[in-house]
């Protein structure tokens, strides 16, 4: 049987480096003939990504896709109110999609993005046929999420431009406790990594830290997709509210959790997610911005000034249990 890896279970060599500060690290990726200063992308998820989300996301040089849990008319509304920065937009592979993907379309979407939990998929290769079809290369067609090299080669033959890989690895996702079924987001990375030809990998579901960022990008990611991380700011769509303790929190909630269903269609079926509540962050500027410092600091550690070329010179190592108890911050109180 195969085995299979996850963020904890490798760690990254440090490598000879003559970088002297993180300022020299560049970490511009291109998607869609445009460069993008940080390769993080925000998920169409509504805990997430609003227009809010979308402009701070812009204006730090990443990517926000606003969901697609509502009516065609209020995404519009969202697009329009992200003032059409460099904006992604989700849309399904049933009902309304197409109609949806007009309106988005004519209302300056810069991505759509074929958005669902199982991309391998007969109705997501109809789906992403029909727009390419009718928008060519006016749009970014991203699709997902898949984890497996079939299925990245499928989705890429299919005309996808940017594939989202993570299946089961999110935060608030319960499909592998469903369902049984999905593969650590890190090795569906190396796996996509293997047999990408011209289509971006997107490492999506799962990343909790910088550092599991980093290791996507010497996996073979050209962007990181983000939930956990990002939810819980001042820019994530949602109230803050003070509980008990006196602590403030915000909903963060997986999109096939039973109250993201209830809101969005009024009934819950096959739950794959769960809704939870986070403490607040704040403003996702610094968020950004650590992760930004943390990611270069990263490259920085393989000698390594760009993304491509942090891609060649990565080394993974496997770690033992104890080398993840050493590599958690595991100070004794005694
Ligand atoms: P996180 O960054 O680990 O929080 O994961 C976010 C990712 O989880 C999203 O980008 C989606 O791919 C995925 N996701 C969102 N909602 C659900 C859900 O309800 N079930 C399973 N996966 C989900």
């Amino acid at each position: 049987m195969q085995k299979t890896l996850s963020f904890d279970d490798i760690l990254l060599i440090p490598q000879m480096s003559d970088i002297k500060s993180r300022k020299e690290v560049d970490l511009t990726s291109e998607m869609g003939g445009k460069q993008f200063q940080l390769p993080i992308i925000s998920s169409p998820m509504d805990t997430v990504t609003g227009p809010e989300m979308v402009r701070t996301m812009d204006a730090h040089g990443g990517i926000g896709v606003l969901h697609r849990y509502n009516t065609i008319e209020e995404q519009v509304a969202m697009l329009r109110q992200a003032e059409s920065k460099t904006t992604g937009a989700a849309i399904g592979v049933t009902g309304d999609f197409m109609e949806r993907a007009e309106a988005l379309v004519e209302n300056g979407a810069f991505l759509l993005c074929v958005d669902v939990a199982h991309g391998h998929h007969i109705s997501v290769k109809e789906a992403v046929e029909s727009i390419k079809n009718k928008f060519g290369d006016n749009i970014v067609l991203m699709a997902g999420n898949v984890a497996t090299a079939e299925a990245f080669s499928d989705l890429e033959d299919w005309g996808t431009d940017v594939i989202r890989v993570g299946v089961g690895g999110g935060s608030i996702c319960s499909t592998r406790i469903q369902t049984g079924h999905g593969i650590p987001t890190l090795h569906s990375v190396i796996l996509s990594a293997g047999v990408a030809r011209k289509s971006l990998i997107v490492a999506d579901g799962g990343i909790k830290t910088a550092g599991d960022a980093v290791k996507c990008f010497a996996a073979g990611a050209d962007f990181v997709m983000l939930g956990s991380l990002l939810a819980g700011t001042k820019e994530s769509p949602g109230q803050v509210f003070q509980s008990n303790d006196g602590k403030q929190y915000k909903v963060y909630r997986g999109m096939a959790s039973a109250e993201a269903q209830i809101d969005w269609k009024g009934t819950a079926n096959s739950l794959e997610g769960v809704s939870t509540t986070i403490p607040y962050k704040g403003s996702v500027e610094r968020v950004l911005s650590m992760l930004s410092q943390n990611i270069r600091s990263g490259l920085s550690y393989s000698g390594a000034r760009t993304v491509k070329e942090f891609r060649t010179k990565a080394q993974m190592v496997q770690q033992t249990q104890a080398g993840m108890k050493e590599s958690f911050t595991h100070i004794l109180t005694r």
